[in-house]
C-alpha cells in the first residue's frame, strides 16, 4: 500500500481520511466508508495497487500478464513502455492538493509528464447501447434497478435502443435510496459486471459492457443487418426469379420488395400487396404494428397481420410471397391460393440460402457502456494553478487525456466532458465514495515544457523509474488498440 497525502491527523490513533467530503474517521487496522483507504500504522493509505500499464515490445514479445502483488517493485519494467494508470492513485476532493503522481519520462527525447489521479464524479453517467430490435420501452420511460429510477430510455439508433444511466440528478437530487442503487449500478457496468434494469411499461434486460443483452430472459444473438427498407436493398437480386414478393417486417420501416425502388430496378410485376402502416415512399411503410418483441421489433407473431389487402386486379393465384424480418430469425413462405389468400408452404432451397444469409450478415447483438463524465471543475486544480489553461490546452489538443490509459472522447464547448468506452479500460477501473459519486481514473498527458507554460506543478513532477520502485504496483497488459499516450499529440492523429 502506499500513503497519498490524502490524510489529517485527528488525535489519538485515529486518522481522518480527506480524500472525499464524507471525512471519515478511520481507527487503526481499518478501512474508511469506501473500503478504498485505511488507517495502515497510522498513515492514511491507498488499498488497491497503483496499475502499471505496460505494452509488449513491437518484436512480437508477448504481453506481460496480469499480476499484481505488494512485493513486486516494477523493476523488470521497460520505461519506455510503461504508462501509469489513475486506477488506485488516490486524489483529494475538491481538489486542493497537486494529483497525487505527477510523472515525468521521456519519449524520443521530448520530456514528456503525466498528471495521474482518481477523478471524484457526481456529474456522470453513462450511455448504454443495446443492439436490439425488440421493444425495451418507450422513449423517455423511466430505468430501473431495484425498484429506483436510475435513468431513461433515450432516442434509439440504427439497429440499437439506447439508454441514459445517471447523472447528478438522480445520484444526488432524489432520495438517499435513488442516490445509492444508481451509483452501485453505475459502478457495476463501469466494473464490467451485468445488470438487471427494469423499463416502465417495456422490457426486463439484462446487459453486461461486451456482452449480448438478455430481454425478458430472451438472448439476443443478432443485430438487425439493416432496417426493412435497407435489407430489400441488399437481398433484391437474389431474390429475383425465386420470390415474386417479398417483405421484410420492421418496426422501423417494413419494405415491400416489388413496389421499392430495388425491384422496380429489376422490373419486378407489381404483386399487389398493401401492408398496414403508413406510406413513406414507395415499398417503404411506417408504423405497420405496435412495437413489441415480436418479428423485427414489432409486436407481430403472425407476419399475415400486417397485409391490409391484396389487390384482385394486380396479384395472381400461385404468386409466391415471403415474408422474413430483419435479422432472418423469423421468416415465412406463403403460396397465394385461387382466392388470392396467403397459404404457408415449404420454403424453396434458395429463399432458405437468402434467409440464412440475413442472419450471417448480422453483427453479434452486444451492450456497450460509455463512461461520461465532467472533469472540467475542480479536478483540474490537481493538474495546475491556472485552470483554465489546462482546459485550452486539452481543447486545442496539447494534451492527452485517457482514463485507465484509454482514450476519451472530448466533447467540444465549455469543460472538460468525456466519454469512454469501459471495455477499453482495466477491469474494475471504478470505485465510488458514498456521497455518492463515482472514482474513475484519469490521466493528462503532454510535453513538460508546455505543462510549466500553462501554470502546472512541474517541480512536482517525479522520475517515471522512481514510482515504478515503489510499492503495491499491479501491472497490466497494455490494450494494443489503444494510442500510446505517452507521444506528443501532434504525433498522432488521436
Ligand atoms: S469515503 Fe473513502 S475517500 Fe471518502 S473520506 Fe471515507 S475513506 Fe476517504
Amino acid at each position: 500500500m502506499g500513503a497519498t497525502g490524502a490524510e489529517e491527523a485527528a488525535g489519538d490513533d485515529t486518522i481522518r481520511c480527506d480524500a472525499c467530503p464524507v471525512l471519515c474517521r478511520i481507527r487503526p487496522g481499518r478501512t474508511g466508508a469506501c473500503d478504498r483507504y485505511a488507517n495502515i500504522d497510522g498513515i492514511l493509505t491507498r488499498c488497491d495497487p497503483l496499475v502499471i500499464a505496460h505494452r509488449a515490445a513491437e518484436s512480437g514479445q508477448p504481453m506481460v500478464p496480469f499480476a499484481g502483488g505488494t512485493d513486486w517493485d516494477g523493476s523488470l519494467l521497460r520505461p519506455q513502455a510503461t504508462f501509469v494508470t489513475g486506477i488506485g492513485s488516490g486524489t483529494t476532493y475538491p481538489d486542493y492538493k497537486p494529483a497525487p503522481f505527477i510523472v515525468s519520462s521521456k519519449h524520443d527525447g521530448i520530456d514528456m509528464v503525466t498528471v495521474v489521479s482518481e477523478g471524484i464524479f457526481s456529474y456522470c453517467g453513462l450511455k448504454l447501447k443495446i443492439d436490439t430490435d425488440r421493444y425495451l420501452g418507450p422513449e423517455t420511460a423511466a430505468v430501473r434497478a431495484k425498484g429506483e429510477q436510475v435513468g431513461h430510455v433515450t432516442t434509439a439508433e440504427y439497429g440499437s435502443q439506447m439508454l441514459s444511466l445517471g447523472g447528478v440528478r438522480h445520484l444526488t437530487g432524489g432520495s438517499k435510496k435513488e442516490g445509492t442503487v444508481t451509483c452501485d449500478t453505475l459502478l457495476a457496468l463501469c466494473n464490467k459486471e451485468a445488470v438487471e434494469l427494469a423499463i416502465d411499461g417495456g422490457a426486463r434486460v439484462v446487459v453486461q459492457a461486451g456482452q449480448p443483452p438478455v430481454v425478458d430472459d430472451k438472448l439476443e444473438e443478432r443485430m438487425r443487418v439493416g432496417c426493412g427498407s435497407a435489407t430489400i436493398g441488399i437481398f433484391a437480386p437474389q431474390w429475383l426469379g425465386h420470390a415474386d414478393e417479398v417483405i421484410v417486417v420492421d418496426d422501423h420501416i417494413t419494405g415491400v420488395l416489388t413496389e421499392h425502388q430495388a425491384g422496380r430496378f429489376l422490373d419486378m410485376r407489381p404483386g399487389g400487396i398493401r401492408v398496414r402502416g403508413r406510406k413513406s415512399t414507395p415499398g417503404r411503410y411506417f408504423q405497420v404494428a405496435e412495437p413489441g418483441l415480436g418479428w423485427g421489433g414489432t409486436d407481430i407473431t403472425d407476419p399475415l397481420e400486417i397485409i391490409a389487402r391484396i389487390d384482385p386486379k394486380t396479384a395472381w393465384p400461385g404468386m409466391r410471397l415471403l415474408m422474413v424480418s430483419t435479422t432472418g430469425e423469423h421468416a415465412a413462405w406463403f403460396v397465394l391460393d385461387d382466392k388470392l389468400k396467403p397459404q404457408p408452404a415449404e420454403m424453396p432451397a434458395p429463399i432458405r440460402n437468402v434467409v440464412e444469409r440475413i442472419a450471417e450478415n448480422c453483427e453479434p447483438a452486444l451492450c456497450t457502456v460509455l463512461f461520461m463524465a465532467g472533469a472540467g471543475g475542480s479536478l483540474r486544480a490537481g493538474v495546475t494553478e491556472n485552470p483554465v489553461r489546462l482546459t485550452r490546452s486539452v481543447k486545442q489538443s496539447l494534451t492527452r487525456v485517457t482514463s485507465g490509459g484509454a482514450p476519451v472522447y472530448i466533447w467540444p464547448g465549455g469543460g472538460i466532458t468525456y466519454m469512454v468506452d469501459v471495455m477499453r479500460m482495466p477491469d474494475k477501473s471504478f470505485g465510488y465514495v458514498p456521497t455518492p459519486a463515482l472514482v474513475a481514473p484519469i490521466e493528462f498527458t503532454l510535453p513538460l515544457a508546455d505543462y510549466a507554460a500553462l501554470g502546472g506543478y512541474a517541480d512536482r513532477a517525479v522520475p517515471l523509474e522512481e514510482v515504478l520502485r515503489g510499492r503495491n504496483l499491479a501491472r497490466e497488459a497494455w490494450r494494443p488498440d489503444n494510442p500510446w499516450p505517452i507521444e506528443p499529440k501532434s504525433r498522432q492523429s488521436g
